[in-house]
């Protein structure tokens, strides 16, 4: 039988999880799941199913090893369905129904609104200790991201709500373990809820300087690119970068700039593959552009506690404009851009243990 939505979770994993039999346990949660949440409705219309089978490609995407997929399809059956942690546990084992177990506690937890931000934090603090297990709250993260992606079809005062918690709970917890891909797309789709304003003012300010922008980062990036090449440095890529709708608007209305202070630093990152190179290319840009003082950053000697390693820098290009460099190798940039999943997931795959 033809099922398209569970051929799309197949190949959301199977360039990365190959064993048959891991293969086989995902595809009988993906059954499990979809006959508990028969007959059961998304707001948006669609069949209950396609949630848990979004938080799972979510997670996919994150190299997820396969208890967590398997976990994650299961995640709403037994708060939501018949299912009980036994039946989970008899079927999948110990560390699956613990998981389970761990995200429907989770749920249970009511997050009372309030000003103060340290209450936010605890949350934080309370989430990661409760769930003992990191995935509990990897699979957490992904569930929300999910739910903000489909926010639309909720009334209005659940959307409020439900952006606002995520801005202070669920974006400074990505942000904690280094997911900042997900951190950015939780923050600005919560923004679009709770400063709708603000939102479109921002993203139609970005609109506006974008085709500007793109030019100047196109030549800096031609003008390194000629640099690295006249001095052997090869192997190396350069990407420019975008600060996020919800990082501009902060920086807006805490610290009072204006949108064109923040915006018209342009920023480029580069990826070489080997530490020495890092510092190699960081000697050759310093030599070449005027570096700002006290923009410089080793997060190479001295990693942030998230794990983030990069070399920062700000200079001047030969035009006057200022920008932004980020000097990496690539497992440092898979780490920045996933964090602590990246570590995660390439342990689970390697061992498909815990
Ligand atoms: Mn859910």
């Amino acid at each position: 039988m033809q099922d398209a939505l569970l051929q799309s979770l197949i190949e959301s994993f199977d360039s990365y999880i190959h064993r048959e039999s891991d293969v086989k346990l995902i595809e009988e949660a993906y059954f499990l799941a979809k006959k508990q949440h028969e007959g059961q409705m998304r707001r948006s219309g669609e069949p209950y199913i396609t949630h848990p089978v979004a938080v799972a490609k979510i997670l996919s995407e994150l190299g997820a090893g396969p208890a967590t997929l398997i976990a994650a399809l299961l995640h709403d059956t037994v708060e939501d369905t018949n299912l009980s942690l036994k039946d989970v546990e008899t079927q999948f084992g110990s560390d699956i129904a613990s998981l389970v177990d761990g995200v429907t506690k989770i749920n249970k937890l009511s997050f009372q609104d309030g000003a103060a931000s340290t209450q936010a934090d605890n949350h934080q603090k309370m989430l990661i200790a409760m769930a003992k297990d990191i995935r509990v709250v990897l699979i957490k993260i992904a569930d929300r991201l999910h739910n903000i992606r489909t926010l639309a079809s909720m009334p209005e005062d659940k959307q409020y709500k439900i952006a606002k918690e995520t801005l202070e709970i669920y974006a400074p917890l990505a942000h904690r373990l280094g997911i900042f891909r997900i951190k950015a797309e939780l923050e600005d789709k919560s923004l679009k809820y709770t400063d709708t304003a603000m939102y479109y003012r921002v993203s139609n300010l970005i609109q506006t300087k974008k085709e500007e922008r793109e030019s100047s980062i196109e030549k800096i990036i031609l003008d390194i690119r000629g640099l690295f090449k006249t001095n052997d440095l090869s192997d190396f890529e350069i990407k420019g970068r975008i600060k996020n709708i919800y990082s501009i608007y902060k920086k807006m209305v805490n610290d009072h700039r204006v949108f064109e202070d923040i915006y018209d630093l342009l920023a480029v990152r580069i990826i070489v593959d080997r530490i020495e190179t890092c510092y190699q290319a960081l000697g050759l840009i310093h030599a070449n552009f005027t570096p700002i003082p006290r923009r410089f950053k080793d997060y190479i000697a001295v990693p942030k506690p998230n794990m983030y390693q990069s070399l920062h820098t700000t200079v001047l290009s030969g035009d006057g404009t200022l920008f932004e460099v980020q000097i990496r190798t690539k497992e440092m940039d898979a780490v920045a851009e996933n964090g602590i999943a990246a570590h995660w997931a390439y342990k689970e795959n390697k061992t498909y243990s815990k």
